[in-house]
């Protein structure tokens, strides 16, 4: 098959060529036709995604558990994936730690900049802060009262609020659609098999067709992800690219920090992990979740990216149905080792630059809050940002210094995204290998579903 005819490739294109128009379009002042012409047709690919995420989830997780002989397995298959969930983002932050006391980029920002920073960006940080406190004022165990929706049917249209709105009811409504996949399939198990076989059938067959539809939805990837990248720099540029220039000359040791740290861990701790459990060819599950990776940059969520990572993680790695349908709607909520590593690391950065030094005990502070920090942080862009507001409080420096880092945020976003996409995927990976379900696809057969559907 022509090179060009493969997904990922057509999705480069698009970066590549959106990344290019989005520039000539910030030179030349095009912002408004951008925002009238161009940029609807990546909201119209995000929306797409977002409408098959909550009926995947549900058929999927429905039938997964429902395909269980014994919920014993279901509980073990649950703490292991949670453990390493958890196991991975705290090696993460301490990646990050590491790497922000070696580079020291908050030192390199000078007094002049610092105040100018400040002041430009002030309201902005503002309403990260406001946004921050409503997140705390909910209680330690909101978060579990949130996980039990009463209303099953409400639960089930979570749909409209999900990935989208504060970042944090829909955070909530997630993990509802999660739980009410649970309980149905659990009931689904209790009742003789003739008589659940019905209800089984139609998820079966909801399941089958929303998979389908992922394909469909992803020959418009190329064009979307053009339309995301070309908005997202006009409207960072605002009619000026020298803007996003400046900025990233003034935060460059800071973006190189953040940008190393991920690549480590993206290209180390993974691959590392994936030679030690699971017999997984590191080609194979790059080139398999390729065009994941690409939705999660161009979109920065990875909630709206779950549809593509569950189509990638069970047509191309072979992780079976019943784990990929547990784990990876688990991971797009509670799992994010890119925004724990990049909280991490702009804790540091901003106490550097305000000129405190943070203590060996206020680092392991950090390391707890933002492990914490990411379970509750939403799959949507600019949530992490928010999250870091508390975790600047609970070392006690000032959450405005989150003005320092705005202008850049949306840019490391887009690959902390990536990371926290790969990390679900390498964890699918791991556990399907552990419980003896992954089938890993011969390469020689190319299931390149693009061409299946075109
Ligand atoms: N955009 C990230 C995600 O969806 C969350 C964040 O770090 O802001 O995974």
């Amino acid at each position: 098959m022509a090179w060009y005819r493969q997904l990922h490739w057509q999705i480069i294109i698009g970066l590549i060529l959106g990344t290019i128009y989005g520039v000539l379009a910030a030179a030349q002042g095009w912002g408004g036709f951008v925002s009238d012409w161009v940029a609807p047709f990546g909201t119209i690919f995000i929306n797409g995604l977002k409408l098959i995420a909550v009926p995947l989830i549900l058929a999927s997780l429905v039938t997964g558990v429902a395909s269980l002989s014994d919920l014993k397995k279901l509980s073990r298959i649950g703490g292991k994936t949670i453990g390493i969930y958890i196991a991975t983002t705290a090696v993460a932050v301490t990646l990050g730690l590491f790497i922000v006391n070696a580079l020291d980029p908050g030192l390199a920002v000078p007094q002049e900049m610092r105040a100018e920073l400040e002041a430009e960006y002030a309201t902005d940080a503002e309403g990260r802060m406001a946004s921050a406190a409503n997140a705390e004022a909910r209680g330690p165990l909101q978060v579990l009262v949130d996980l039990v929706p009463d209303n099953f049917f409400a639960a089930i249209t979570a749909g409209t609020r999900l990935f989208g709105g504060d970042g944090f009811s829909n955070e909530a409504s997630t993990l509802q659609v999660v739980f009410v996949s649970l309980l149905l399939g659990i009931g689904l198990i209790q009742v003789p098999p003739e008589r659940a076989k019905p209800l089984l059938s139609v998820f079966e067959s909801l399941n089958d067709v929303v998979i389908k539809l992922v394909d469909v939805i992803m020959l418009m990837a190329p064009v979307g992800v053009f339309a995301l990248i070309a908005a997202t720099i006009t409207s960072l540029a605002g009619d000026d690219v020298g803007r996003i220039i400046a900025l990233l000359g003034a935060l460059g040791y800071y973006c190189i920090a953040v940008l190393a740290g991920l690549a480590l861990h993206t290209l180390i701790t993974y691959p590392l992990m994936l030679r030690v459990f699971t017999p997984m060819k590191l080609g194979t599950f790059f080139s398999g979740i390729g065009p994941a990776q690409l939705v999660a940059f161009s979109t920065s969520s990875s909630g709206a990216t779950l549809p593509v990572t569950m189509e990638r993680c069970e047509e191309k790695l072979g992780v079976s149905e019943e784990v990929s349908s547990f784990v990876l709607p688990l991971g797009a909520t509670i799992n994010m080792d890119g925004t724990a590593l990049y909280q991490a690391v702009a804790a540091v950065f901003i106490a550097q630059a305000l000129g405190m030094d943070l203590s060996i005990a206020a680092q392991l502070t950090i390391v707890l809050t933002a492990v914490l920090a990411s379970i509750g942080t939403a799959a949507v862009p600019g949530a992490g940002i928010i999250m870091l507001v508390i975790i600047l409080q609970s070392v006690n420096v000032p959450a405005e210094g989150i003005a320092l880092i705005l202008g850049v945020d949306r840019i490391l976003d887009m690959v902390r995204t990536v990371t926290n996409v790969t990390g679900d995927a390498t964890v699918a990976t791991i556990v399907a290998s552990t419980e003896g379900q992954l089938n890993i696809p011969d390469p020689s057969v190319d299931t390149d579903r693009l061409v299946a559907v075109a």
